[in-house]
């Protein structure tokens, strides 16, 4: 086998399966590596390994848990600028912002082994408040639910992968994890950085495994819990696929950024103008909490869209190897033509281009659209490219009223110097996260994150990750 062909890992050890893929560069679709497919045979041993190890891990000490995450932190901060790059290969993300994606995954792997020496510190509760619990106590102790199924996107291809290992390793429940066939090989390194703890082979696989061939891994009740991240369409089918499974879904979005009226002096603007262009373009805009719309007081209107228009026309385009770049291509061809297309759409509709709007390839440039009639797709759907619509308002309530005007319902940013709106927007906004000061983009990976309406069910974040793939288990002592 040539040296870059990458093997995946099966029950904590390499393994070659009997064909490969090929992961491309979407900047110039040069070949990066061949990628080995696991056969029917060995998805089958790591799924037995890994129930199998369900009550052994869960009895690891929790320091032996502990020290193997802190050493996957430890190398993937050693490894940062080498794994960047890798990143930046497979995904086309600019490679500044795939060193602050490595950089988020170490932070993943740190919280998780502070979790993982918190975790089941166990609670008692007395009974004897109540006559029939008179002598007894209670006990209370996280148990596995059972091996977790996680699958992962192509956009943040490491530390998407990060967020769903480090919780269940540090939670002593094994994973299965099924990272996107466009990006598979960051998760693979992180493989190996995994197989360089002394974490027990049952715990953890890294299987490349075609789509075509998810459905008998999602059905396998071996893997009672799957956490997926990716689109809506996919992941509610697997969701209706498995009705009885627990299923965590972190979906799309369409992220609004609100600019209230009082946040209106030229330092502010000039402030939200710029954090919204970088974070509707960031990654190509190829992030669900990227600013899609933004909802402007008609008091700020005028003068914000102009410094968005500027601030998004100094977006430096181009090859993401660059550190100079800010905007590389989207994954693939096919992706920019939808976008294309979509832009087009709402232009013949009525929508006003204010800059951008043209492809090249892969790449799309960033593109401003003002006047977005309400029944096109850029206004209703996740755009998953560098556009942004923006929208006029008159008041505060009718923001708010624009940011629920959605299916979707991940996170939205408030821009604001007032306390009582940012408790305004608290309560009446539809969302998983409200940003008060900042746009919808910003996640903190100890945080819970997750959406309301279709941008999901349940929440990820280290520690509430660990919480879903376990369940509580009460232990009463009676005679005491
Ligand atoms: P996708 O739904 O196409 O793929 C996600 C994963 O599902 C991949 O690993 C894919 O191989 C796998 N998959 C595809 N078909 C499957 C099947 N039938 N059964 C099981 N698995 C299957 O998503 P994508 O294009 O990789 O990622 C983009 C989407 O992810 C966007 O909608 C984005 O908003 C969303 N996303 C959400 C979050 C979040 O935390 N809410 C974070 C990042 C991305």
């Amino acid at each position: 086998m040539s040296t870059s062909t990458h093997a995946f890992w099966l029950a904590g050890r390499r393994a070659t399966g009997d064909h490969t893929f090929d992961v491309t560069s979407p900047w110039d679709g040069r070949t990066v590596a061949a990628v080995s497919v696991p056969t029917d045979a060995q998805v089958e041993e790591a799924v037995a390994a890994a129930h199998a190890a369900v009550a052994s891990f869960a009895a690891t000490p929790a320091h032996v848990r502990a020290a193997a995450l802190d050493h996957v932190a430890r190398r993937l901060g050693e490894r940062a600028e080498e794994i960047a790059r890798l990143i930046s290969d497979e995904n086309g993300k600019p490679v500044k912002w795939a060193r602050g994606e490595v950089g988020r995954a170490v932070s993943v792997f740190r919280f998780a082994s502070e979790e993982a020496r918190r975790f089941n510190g166990g609670e008692a509760q007395r009974l004897d408040t109540d006559a029939g619990g008179t002598g007894r106590l209670a006990l209370t102790r996280r148990f596995p639910k059972g091996a977790v199924l996680g699958i992962a996107p192509f956009n943040f291809p490491l530390n998407l992968c990060a967020h769903k290992v480090a919780p269940a390793l540090a939670a002593g429940v094994p994973i299965v994890l099924k990272p996107a066939p466009a990006t598979p090989l960051s998760a693979l390194l992180l493989g190996e950085l995994l197989a360089e703890t002394d974490l027990p082979a049952g715990s953890w696989s890294v299987l490349t495994v075609p789509n075509d061939r998810m459905p008998a891994l999602v059905e396998d009740e071996r893997l009672p819990v799957i956490s997926f991240t990716g689109s809506e369409k996919v992941g509610y089918s697997i969701m209706d696929s498995v009705p009885r499974k627990q299923c965590t879904l972190e979906l799309g979005g369409n992220g609004a950024a609100v600019v209230l009226a009082d946040y209106a002096s030229d330092e502010d603007l000039d402030r939200a103008a710029s954090r919204i262009a970088t974070f509707s373009n960031y990654q190509g805009g190829q992030s669900c909490i990227s600013v899609q719309r933004v909802i402007a007081d008609t008091a700020v209107y005028d003068r914000l869209a102009e410094k968005v228009v500027a601030a998004v026309e100094a977006q430096v385009t181009g090859d993401p190897a660059d550190d100079a770049t800010d905007v590389g291509p989207l994954i693939s061809e096919d992706a920019a033509q939808r976008v294309e297309s979509w832009v087009d759409e709402a232009v013949r509709e009525g929508a006003t281009l204010l800059t951008g709007g043209k492809r090249d390839g892969a790449a799309y440039a960033p593109t401003v659209l003002a006047d977005v009639p309400e029944n096109v797709a850029l206004a209703r759907e996740e755009v998953f490219g560098p556009v942004l619509t923006l929208r006029r308002v008159d008041g505060e309530q009718a923001a708010f009223a624009a940011v629920n005007d959605s299916k979707y319902g991940l996170q939205a940013g408030v821009f604001t110097h007032d306390l009582q709106a940012a408790f305004r927007a608290h309560r009446a906004l539809e969302v998983g996260g409200v940003i008060v000061g900042d746009v919808p983009s910003y996640r903190a990976d100890q945080m819970p994150y997750g959406g309301a309406k279709l941008s999901g069910v349940g929440r990820e974040g280290v520690r509430y990750a660990m919480d879903d793939y376990t369940y509580e288990r009460v232990l009463v002592l009676t005679g005491l």
